[in-house]
């Protein structure tokens, strides 16, 4: 990812003064997560990270507007594993994605992201995979899960899902969710979610029925809507 300005062949100065790109530093995030950042190779934050992790690290609800590829999933994992109380091993976090391979990348990242913190679990529950090893999983305990809507509802149906410790919920990609059908599943996901969680949901776009999600399950939250990514 390059959030960097171009500059000039000849070394000038472009014509409008670019500020440097914010560093992650700049936020409350402990050492241990900054050096892991600077390992990663993570120096600045891409704008919707510099826009929206201030306020998701400060506990606000938020509905972040940005293009695929512009570094979403930072902005809700390192406000979620910031509050991850990892001797628990009861779900803290739930994070909803459209599709499995999407999960999958989400999980990775937030692995990546939680390598500071020891023995972080992060589960993906997603369909198309057999429903008895993720039974047999969420069995030892995990602290954040990552999977799709229907797939989570199963288990919630089957109580083999409990979300009575989850203090994050994040609706990833919640357009391409809504176009695939699952505005119910995901109401009914939400439903079965403590009251008192911080809610983060990030789209491309934001069709009427996002607008109703949003009314129906946030609480007073920031919008950061971001055009132009590059
Ligand atoms: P989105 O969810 O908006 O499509 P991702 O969170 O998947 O974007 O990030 C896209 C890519 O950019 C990933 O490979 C991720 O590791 C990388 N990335 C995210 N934030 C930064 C950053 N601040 N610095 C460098 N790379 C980053
Ligand atoms: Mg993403």
């Amino acid at each position: 990812m390059n959030s960097t300005p171009d500059i000039p062949e000849d070394g000038a100065s472009p014509d409008t003064p670019v500020s440097a790109a914010p560093a992650f530093a700049e936020l409350a995030l402990a050492p241990e997560v900054l050096a892991n950042l600077n390992q990663l190779g993570y120096l600045t934050m891409t704008p919707i990270q510099a826009a929206a992790l201030p306020l998701a690290l400060g506990g606000h609800d938020l509905i972040a507007q940005a293009k695929t590829g512009s570094g979403k999933t930072a902005t809700f994992a390192l406000p979620l594993l910031g509050k991850l109380n990892a001797r628990s091993t009861r779900v803290q976090a739930m994070v909803l994605c459209p599709t499995r391979e999407l999960a999958d990348q989400v999980a990775k990242e937030i692995r990546r992201l939680a390598r500071a913190a020891e023995n972080i679990k992060v589960l993906t529950l997603c369909g198309g995979s057999p429903i008895r090893p993720q039974i047999n999983s969420l069995e030892h305990g995990a602290h954040v899960v990552v999977g799709t809507p229907g797939r989570l509802l199963d288990h919630l149906q089957r109580d083999t899902l409990r979300l009575e410790a989850l203090n994050t919920l994040v609706l990833d990609e919640a357009d391409r969710m809504l176009d695939m059908g699952f505005f119910d599943d995901i109401v009914a996901v939400a439903d079965a979610c403590p009251p008192h969680r911080q809610t983060l949901l990030f789209s491309a776009t934001y069709p009427d029925g996002i607008a109703r999600l949003a009314a129906r399950f946030l609480r007073q939250p920031k919008t950061v809507k971001l055009e132009e990514q590059h």
